[in-house]
């Protein structure tokens, strides 16, 4: 008989795992961002978590070497970089929840042990972690509410640590039978000497998948060129997965291709299927024009400065890059970074480091390494009138240079001095001591000053953006620094603490204490890295 299909609106949410297997950094993050793109087209209600496998309990106090970068949700959760995709790509704002590692797991079993709430029982992985990584599952579905909800695995399957997770999401999968899909994405590597595609380590990692009891559903195949079907037979072969459900999922040069490609694998059609779910129809429209967007032709070259401390990995700055990406798409404007170590920037070599640049952005950071380099390059663009977008640090570095251009030579933070006249200085009562999770963090309202640049890009009195930062400028210093160039022209909440600072002479000089990088979208680009692009392109066209 044939299986009746429901329209949408199943009462019950559809879990869909996604894992990764061979090795990391194949892009499980981006795949899983696209698959949730493409069903929230057809009308589904998404939402997203990521469940990583290290000790952490976030990654706020992890290097970004170690890590890359800290993306900020609106509730002021400090989470994986992939969150950021997930954000891009499925156009929601995500929680704190949605972010899980075994360290903040294992935070809540030793809060729950003291309170005695175990009654007595051996605290165990199993059942007791497993079931508390259910837990976070379930309670993010019973709150979100969405027809699909797609859980990440951190790392790769063979790891130590993700072990306990695939219990959990084998569990979990035993518990909801017929809501549950498992997509494993992994790694088919090309041998140059014998020119052909290597399946072995697929099949490894399906078998290991299969000792933790899960038999994905569906498997995307990475890989750098497009994989022939005389090996995707092959895999289906050895493996017992349907060969209709493997799909080849080659590089693209651009991310945002992602999710009309998996379309046209009609990998939506395939997981509706599986639950006998019918959607509406897709549509990307949208997005797609973004997408040809990108590859417009005769757009105007821009070449952009990135200035920073740990500019060698670029995924660091992550959302920075794409907010600047998706601004330039929408401005015709062809994107080429240059990165530059703030570290080896001095007053001999700036000009030399800053050469052939239309535009700088002055890069978030911690710390005093690589400070003084921010605080010449700030100097240099204003006097050469080069715009310039200072995020965070890159703003503090803005105001420090004015108060010593105003006379304050030892003007510094006391983040990176214990010396000197702090013009950036934590606000009292704050926490000195415990430096995870007490920064100033998430959504925040600010206040914009009528007639000021920021006003006039933004459009509003009062807008919302995120923030990740500790130290302040001093209340004290405020007035002796305002003259009429440089002015404040947003502040935040009752303490009036200052969220930007701007040049008046000058074609684009703006600094934002806040991250405006984390609510950049495909199509609804941020205002404020938009205005910085055609503050470029104006000069562009001028010359
Ligand atoms: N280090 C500075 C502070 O904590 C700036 C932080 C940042 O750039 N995200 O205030």
């Amino acid at each position: 008989m044939k299986k009746e299909t429901k329209q949408i609106k199943s009462n019950k949410t559809k879990v869909i795992f996604v894992t990764g297997g061979v090795i990391s950094g194949i892009g499980k993050g981006i795949a899983a961002a696209s698959l949730g793109n493409i069903l929230k087209s057809r009308g589904f209600k998404i939402f997203m978590q990521k469940l990583d496998c290290y000790l952490n309990i976030d990654p706020g106090v992890l290097s970004p070497y170690e890590h890359g970068e800290v993306f900020v949700t609106e509730d002021g959760g400090e989470t994986d970089l992939d969150l950021g995709h997930y954000e891009r790509f499925i156009d929601e704002n995500l929680l704190k929840e949605s972010n899980y590692t075994t360290g903040k797991i294992y935070k809540r079993i030793f809060e729950n042990e003291r309170k005695g709430k175990y009654e007595g029982k051996t605290v165990q992985l199993v059942p007791h972690f497993t079931n508390e990584i259910i837990k976070v599952i379930d309670s993010a579905i019973k709150k979100e509410k969405p027809d699909f909800h797609i859980v990440e695995i951190g790392g790769t399957v063979g790891d130590i640590e993700s072990n306990p997770f695939l219990k959990a999401i084998s569990d979990y999968s035993f518990q909801n039978t017929n809501s549950t899909f498992f997509i494993h994405v992994t790694f088919v590597p090309w041998l140059n000497a014998s020119r052909e595609f290597k399946t072995k380590p697929t099949q490894n990692s399906l078998s290991t998948l299969a000792s933790n009891g899960i038999r994905p559903n569906m498997i995307f195949l990475r890989s750098q060129n497009q994989i022939s079907d005389t090996i995707i037979n092959k895999i289906a072969n050895n493996t017992y997965i349907p060969k209709d459900n493997i799909v080849a999922l080659p590089d693209f040069d651009s991310v945002y291709k992602i999710p009309l490609y998996l379309e046209s694998q009609n990998v939506c059609e395939k997981i509706l299927k599986h639950f006998s779910l019918k959607g509406k129809k897709s549509n990307l429209v949208e997005w797609e024009k973004f997408v040809n967007k990108i590859e417009a032709p005769n757009k105007t070259e821009i070449n952009i400065a990135m200035v920073g401390k740990y500019v060698e990995l670029e995924d660091a700055y992550k959302s920075i890059k794409e907010a600047l990406l998706i601004s330039s798409v929408h401005k015709n404007a062809h994107l080429n970074l240059k990165w530059i170590s703030s570290v080896e920037i001095d007053e001999k070599n700036v000009n030399l480091k800053l050469r052939d640049i239309d535009g700088v952005v002055v890069l978030p950071g911690f710390g005093k390494r690589g400070f003084e380099g921010k605080v010449i390059s700030v100097n240099y663009t204003r006097e050469n009138k080069i715009p310039t977008l200072g995020i965070c640090f890159g703003m503090q570095a803005m105001t420090i240079n004015q108060a010593r251009l105003k006379g304050i030579k030892n003007a510094t933070s006391s983040e990176i001095s214990d010396k000197g006249t702090f013009i950036l200085d934590i606000i009292e009562g704050k926490d000195k001591e415990n430096i995870g999770g007490t920064l100033r963090l998430g959504l925040g309202s600010i206040d914009l000053v009528e007639g000021s640049l920021i006003h006039k890009i933004y459009g509003q009195n009062k807008i919302y953006e995120r923030s990740r930062h500790r130290y302040e400028v001093n209340q004290k210093y405020i007035s002796k620094l305002k003259d009429k160039e440089f002015q404040f022209s947003g502040y935040h909440g009752d303490e009036q603490l200052v969220e930007v600072c701007e040049l008046t002479n000058h074609p684009f000089y703006i600094g934002v204490q806040y991250h405006p990088e984390f609510t950049a979208r495909p199509l609804k680009p941020s205002k404020l890295f938009s205005a910085f692009i055609e503050s470029i392109l104006k000069i562009k066209r001028q010359q």
